[in-house]
This record gives structure tokens, C-alpha cells and sequence, in this order.
């Protein structure tokens, strides 16, 4: 019976959002599926269209941002190139990231299809210039997942990396899920597992695979499927080698955008979103392997770091950074064995970093 509601629910939210086959509906709140409305009325009052009679827009997701102003747009089960309407393309392109692959745009379909208007983005994924200003650059948006792998061994498991990247995707508002890969080389799945007790018991996913003997590989499927992830980990880890495996046509793809860029026939990275045939997309994030945390982050990492929050109510200063203060409940913990140390210096690194 309860079931029955539900199904109806869902229904009605999908006929909401105009005949759109969307894959992945879990993005969309209340507020956002009736953007296609808000974005007519707006357009409208702006007297940029004379009567709703003029405008047709659907809403789509960008796969890919293929120069400034164009954009491959999946539409209906279609992938149409779309053009940004006019008054995007006043802001600067090189310093703004204006639309990126992942967006939800409404799109005027009306004559040559054309991007009105960015629905607000769930979370971004993105890296900073190097420059001084730190220029913020959108590699894709609304990502629900980081996979980040490291290899148990070859190279060596890295805790301080994952640490980093797990700050980092929680920093994005993106769900962090730990993959432990070449778990073939170790000597007993327990000592992996033991590895992963720590973050488990924070709550965080943690899978244990190998692309050689295809352990674990189900159960990553199972975890990507109608998800929209992005691989992340140290060169070597064997992101390639999980993609191939889970879906050997996609690979060639990556691999393909690489070969592109490394002839410098491009000079800029381009996402895209590949699907995987299981449902969900891959971000393909050619050139970058890892996304970084901010300076302006610093002050956010004693919040996000594995752990850590649990233990901030025994620190004497409400706002104690648990590095110089004394009273501090996350060295109390440390001195009870009820937090690992090589975390707490894991901590350590990363603040200093910042
Ligand atoms: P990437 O840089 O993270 O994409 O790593 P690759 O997929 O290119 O893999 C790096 C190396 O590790 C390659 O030589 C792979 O054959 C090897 N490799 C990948 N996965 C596994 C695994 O599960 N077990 C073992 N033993 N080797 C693996
Ligand atoms: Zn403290």
C-alpha cells in the first residue's frame, strides 16, 4: 500500500518536469523542477520574449562544454549542440567557468537550440589557478560521488591521500567512497579490511576490489549505478583498470580524450559525462586526478576531517583547531587510544598545507 503511494509520487514529479526522460531524478528538489517555469516567467518580464507563445524550453544536462559559447546538451535522449544565449557570453569567459559539464540547463528549442538559462548547481567540483587570486575553474557539477581509489599496495596505500581527498569532496558537499584496489596483492582480505575499519565506522563507504580477479567489482557497480561519480586517486591506482573492467568501451573513450590533449590540439581540459550502460554517468575529468582544497578551506577542516567533530565537545576553546591549545579532547583521545595518531598527524599535514 505505502508502496503504491510512492510509486504515484514519483510519477507525478516526472510528468512535472516536461515529458524528460531524466535518469537521475534524485538531483532535483521541489524547487528546482518547477525552474523551467520560473525561467519563462523571468525571461518574460524581462521582455526578451513577447509572449509565452514564443519560448520553448526543456530542460537538459550539459555532457560537455565544447568551446566558449557551445555546448553538447543531452535533451530527451538526444545530444544536441546548444549555443549560450547572448547575455552569458558578456561575462569573461577565461576567468569565469560559466557553464559546466554536469549543469541542468533550460534550453530554448524553439529554432537552433540555444542554453537560457543555469539551473543552481547541487555542488561543483573544482580546482584553483595557480595564480595568486586562486581563480576558481568548474571541472563538472552536480557530482554525487568521488570514488577514491588507492592500491593496497604498488604503490603503497596511501591513508594521507584518501584523508586529503576525503576533506576535499566534503569541503564540494560530494559523498565520499574509498576504494582500496589491487586487493589481489595483499596477503589476507582481513588486513585490508582492518585498513578500512576506521573510516566505516565514520560512515564512509568503503569497497575493497581488484581489476585483475574482478573481487569487489559488482559491488562498485552496485554503488556507481544511477549515480553520477568521478574516479580520484594517485597515478597507478588502477582508476583506468576499474573503468575498463566495469565497462571496456568507456575506457577507450577516456583514453581517446587523453591521446587529444597530449597533441596539444587542445589546450584546455574538457570534462564529460560518459554513461555507463548500468545507469549513472562517469566524469571524465581528463588531466586531473585529484581537486584540491582552498586556503579559504582552512578554517572548515577541523569540521570535516574524518573524526574529528566527534571529539571537539571535550576541547576546552569552543573553537580549538586542536593543534597548540591544551584541554583538547582530540589529544585526550589520542592519549586514550581512542583516536589513531597517524590521523591526527594526517590532520596536521593537511592544516599546515592549507
Ligand atoms: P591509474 O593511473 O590509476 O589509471 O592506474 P592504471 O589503471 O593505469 O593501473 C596501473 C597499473 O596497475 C597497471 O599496470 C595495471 O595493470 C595495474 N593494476 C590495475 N589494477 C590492478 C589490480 O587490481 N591488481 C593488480 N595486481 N594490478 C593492477
Ligand atoms: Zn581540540
Amino acid at each position: 500500500m505505502n508502496k503504491k503511494r510512492n510509486k504515484k509520487k514519483f510519477k507525478r514529479k516526472n510528468i512535472k518536469i516536461t515529458n524528460i526522460e531524466l535518469t537521475d531524478i534524485d538531483h532535483f528538489t521541489e524547487d528546482e523542477v518547477s525552474v523551467e517555469k520560473r525561467a519563462e516567467k523571468k525571461l518574460i518580464e524581462k521582455g526578451k520574449f513577447s509572449s509565452k507563445r514564443d519560448l520553448k524550453l526543456k530542460q537538459g544536462r550539459i555532457l560537455e562544454v565544447r568551446s566558449n559559447y557551445k555546448c553538447l546538451v543531452k535533451i530527451d535522449q538526444k545530444n544536441l549542440l546548444c549555443i549560450l544565449g547572448g547575455r552569458f557570453k558578456q561575462v569573461n569567459f577565461e576567468t569565469k567557468s560559466i557553464v559546466a559539464a554536469g549543469d541542468y540547463v533550460n534550453v530554448d528549442v524553439s529554432s537552433d537550440p540555444r542554453i537560457e538559462e543555469i539551473v543552481d548547481r547541487v555542488n561543483t567540483l573544482s580546482r584553483f589557478s595557480d595564480n595568486d587570486f586562486q581563480t576558481e575553474i568548474i571541472i563538472a557539477s552536480n557530482v554525487d560521488q568521488v570514488i577514491i581509489t588507492s592500491s593496497f599496495k604498488d604503490p603503497m596505500l596511501n591513508l594521507g591521500l584518501i584523508d586529503r581527498y576525503i576533506c576535499a569532496a566534503k569541503i564540494n558537499k560530494i559523498l565520499p567512497v574509498i576504494c582500496i584496489n589491487k586487493i589481489d596483492l595483499a596477503d589476507s582480505l582481513n588486513e585490508v579490511k582492518e585498513i578500512g575499519k576506521f573510516y566505516e565506522e565514520l560512515g564512509i563507504k568503503v569497497i575493497c576490489t581488484s581489476s585483475k580477479t574482478g573481487e569487489g567489482i559488482e559491488k562498485l557497480k552496485k554503488i556507481l549505478k544511477d549515480r553520477d561519480s568521478v574516479f580520484s586517486g594517485h597515478s597507478g591506482a588502477g582508476k583506468s583498470s576499474l573503468i575498463n573492467v566495469l565497462q571496456p568501451e568507456l575506457q577507450l573513450k577516456t583514453a581517446e580524450i587523453s591521446d587529444y590533449h597530449r597533441k596539444g590540439v587542445h589546450t584546455t581540459t574538457r570534462s564529460r559525462l560518459l554513461e555507463w550502460d548500468f545507469g549513472g554517468y562517469l566524469v571524465d575529468t581528463p588531466g586531473i586526478k585529484t581537486f584540491g582544497l582552498h586556503r579559504k578551506d582552512k578554517e572548515k577542516l577541523k569540521g570535516i576531517f574524518p573524526g574529528l567533530s566527534y571529539l571537539a565537545g571535550e576541547c576546552k576553546f569552543i573553537n580549538c583547531s586542536h593543534f597548540h591549545e591544551i584541554k583538547c579532547g582530540v589529544k585526550i583521545a589520542i592519549e586514550n587510544g581512542t583516536y589513531p595518531i597517524a590521523r591526527y598527524e594526517s590532520y596536521l599535514r593537511i592544516l599546515e598545507s592549507l
